[in-house]
């Protein structure tokens, strides 16, 4: 018979999660408590890592088209004034796979993609949905949605991002963690010459610029923010102007520009530190609800799509999914928590704002970025489920 699946929330975690098991035979049904498609995000970079998953989805080649590739994996920094610093340069082969090293895309781009591949494989996604409730039997869960239908299947996944519902009906002591640092997001029209990854580097604050397809790019900066802050809106463009206005260079007409009529995003980040075990009985949480990140090494949504692949590897050898369940989180939370991390540790060195530590931050740099980002991506390798394969179920 048949195996069934309610997944609660259809972002990146959500999505892909849906279309590996629609793939593997599951019967799917994805719940979204937005009535349309909205994302809390202009632009993403989906490194190696995340495309090499994407490609086991079968969805990679349609994203690199939907984006913008840095084919050749650089990242350039810059001091404030536009100089040069240094060059690092990101992995592109994994899993004995050729992939493009870095993707810029827009947020709604990379939602498209996967939305067809959804329709394509036939999966039921209800919007304006949510869980209300959840009751567990032996070998079993059921769930009442705000529509009033009762759903019951073999498993429930809580996708459902840092505010997760299903998260909160399960493992109520469960909170997200105010990170300490805002992100100030804008999109602009990209000058054609302008094809690079850019980080500048300033004391305690730092503005990435990234194209995210052939006509557009977004500004990224990052600043420590106070616990609780809200802004209005309408002041976003001068916020963001006045925050980093230090930063000239290729940046400079990008932030001068900024007005009411920019489309502009503010985010105070949160990161969610959970314990593993990640399920209780049938349900299982998966992508930011699990495991929310700091974004500084961009590595959250590549996270919630190997999620989705290893989660349905794990089903697919076995019938037995309480076992599948357990491997999840040994496998998943090691990797989930080193991205975590290593996330934390460059957004605490980069809000270093004495001159004395920021130069000495950028002269360590210069001489250890490459090594860094080598370091990290074997270490990611090595925590991988590939490496675990030997003791799945
Ligand atoms: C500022 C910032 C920049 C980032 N940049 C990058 C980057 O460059 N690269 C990268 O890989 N990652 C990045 N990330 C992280 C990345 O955005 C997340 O890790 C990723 O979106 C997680 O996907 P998800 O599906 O788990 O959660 P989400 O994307 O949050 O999706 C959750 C979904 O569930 C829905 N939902 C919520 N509650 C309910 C409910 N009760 N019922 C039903 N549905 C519900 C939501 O509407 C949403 O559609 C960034 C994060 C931040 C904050």
């Amino acid at each position: 018979m048949k195996r069934a699946v309610l997944i609660c929330g259809a972002g990146i975690a959500g999505c892909c999660a849906a279309i590996a098991l629609a793939r593997s035979g599951w019967t799917v049904t994805l719940v979204e408590k937005q009535t349309a498609w909205r994302f809390q995000s202009s632009g993403i970079f989906v490194y190696g890592n995340g495309l090499a998953r994407l490609h086991a989805l079968g969805v990679m080649e349609e994203m690199v088209a939907a984006g913008f590739a840095i084919a050749d994996g650089r990242n350039v920094y810059l001091d404030a004034d536009g100089s040069s610093l240094f060059e690092t340069f990101y992995p592109g082969r994994f899993d004995g796979l050729e992939v493009t090293p870095i993707l810029g895309i827009r947020r709604a781009e990379m939602h498209r993609v996967l939305s067809g591949h959804l329709s394509r494989l036939g999966v039921e996604v209800a919007l304006g949905c949510t869980v209300e409730s959840i009751e567990q039997a032996r070998s079993a869960v059921s769930a009442v949605l705000s529509d009033g239908r009762v759903v019951a299947c073999d498993l429930l996944l809580g996708a459902d991002g840092i505010r997760s519902r299903v998260r909160q009906l399960l493992w109520p002591d469960v909170q997200p963690r105010y990170s300490g640092f805002g992100v100030w997001r804008s999109v602009h029209d990209r000058p054609a010459g302008l094809g690079d990854k850019i980080m500048m580097m300033a004391r305690g604050l730092r503005l990435g610029i990234m194209p995210i397809s052939a006509q557009q790019l977004y500004l990224f900066g990052t600043v420590v923010e106070p616990v609780d802050a809200w802004y209005a809106r309408e002041d976003w463009a001068r916020l963001m102007q006045s925050r980093f206005s230090v930063f000239r260079g290729p940046a400079a007409h990008f932030l001068d520009e900024l007005g009411p009529q920019s489309e502009l995003l503010y985010t105070a980040v949160e990161e969610v530190l959970m314990p593993a075990a990640w399920h209780q009985g049938r349900v299982l949480l998966i992508g930011d609800a699990a495991h929310a990140s700091t974004p500084f090494m961009g590595q959250g949504g590549a996270m919630a799509v190997e999620d989705a692949v290893v989660l349905a590897r794990l089903l697919d050898r076995t019938t037995d999914i309480d076992r599948a369940l357990e491997r999840f989180s040994t496998v998943r939370s090691p990797a989930c928590r080193f991205v975590q991390d290593a996330s934390r540790q460059v957004g605490v060195s980069g809000a270093r704002s004495d001159p004395q530590e920021h130069a000495g931050i950028l002269d360590a740099m210069r001489t250890t970025a490459q090594a860094r980002v080598d370091e990290f991506y074997a270490r990611l390798e090595q925590l991988g489920f590939d490496h675990h394969q030997e003791e799945t179920p």
